[in-house]
């Protein structure tokens, strides 16, 4: 089963993504941590893309297409999340025509709704482990014991980047003008199911596994 989840940036879906492989052996293919990674060991394409990123806008498909075609052929498990791909309708195309080649094609696309009054606050108190890549909040998910890892127990936590007002103004402008016509594309292919963003986690995990059944 290979799905997407499909929201502005903060909507959750790094979150649910993790749960979902946790509980599910499902494979998270994330662009933003494809290209994060890219960034962290100095490469050329690392390089290339690192401004653009911090400005909050897109990179181009050609580079992410690449990634995803990359790791779809490498990877193995019980369905791939996409998070945050696709953004654009030509890697959505893309992305059909890859999984056509494997004999596969998605199952369900996951519209994670959130206002966007309630970005600022998800992206601006964001914060990851650097050891796990766990997913943490200031206010709405805190470690239980401050500056360590509840999961792994890493006290290399980091923010990122782009995660400040600025940045995600144009993120949020690259959102509605270039990733959110995939909604209306979704919903007439027939594949789109909407579940509240604005829920609490829990909430929001057991929506999406309703869905899924
Ligand atoms: P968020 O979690 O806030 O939605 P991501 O981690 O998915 O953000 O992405 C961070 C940045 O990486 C984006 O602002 C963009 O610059 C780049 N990026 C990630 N995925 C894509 C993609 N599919 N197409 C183009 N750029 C991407
Ligand atoms: P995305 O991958 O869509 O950018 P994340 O999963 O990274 O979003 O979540 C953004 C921030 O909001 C993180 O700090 C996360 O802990 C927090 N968060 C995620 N889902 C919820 C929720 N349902 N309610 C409150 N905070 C949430
Ligand atoms: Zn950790």
């Amino acid at each position: 089963m290979n799905i997407i989840l499909l929201g502005p940036p903060g909507a959750g879906k790094g979150t649910q993504a993790r749960h979902l492989v946790e509980t599910r052996g499902m494979v998270q293919l994330s662009t933003g941590d494809m290209l994060r990674d890219a960034k962290a060991s100095g490469s050329d394409m690392g390089k290339k893309v690192s401004a653009i990123m911090e400005a909050g806008q897109l990179v181009t498909d050609e580079i992410v297409i690449g990634l995803i075609e990359e790791r779809l052929n490498a990877e193995q498990g019980a369905g791939f999340i996409f998070d945050g791909f696709p953004r654009t309708l030509a890697q959505a195309d893309a992305l059909a025509a890859l999984l056509a080649k494997l004999g596969q094609s998605l199952h369900t696309v996951i519209e994670m709704r959130v206002d966007d009054e309630a970005l600022v606050a998800r992206i601006t108190g964001r914060f990851t482990c650097g050891s796990c890549g766990e997913v943490y909040h200031d206010k709405t998910k805190p470690t239980a014991v401050e500056g360590t890892c509840d999961n792994c127990g890493s006290t290399e936590l980091k923010r990122r980047a782009d995660d400040n007002e600025n940045s995600l103004r144009t993120r949020l402008m690259e959102y509605y003008k270039k990733t959110s016509p995939l909604i209306g594309y979704y919903y007439a292919k027939g594949d789109l199911r909407p579940v509240n963003g604005l829920a609490e986690i829990d909430e929001v995990k057991a929506s999406i596994g309703a869905i899924l059944g």
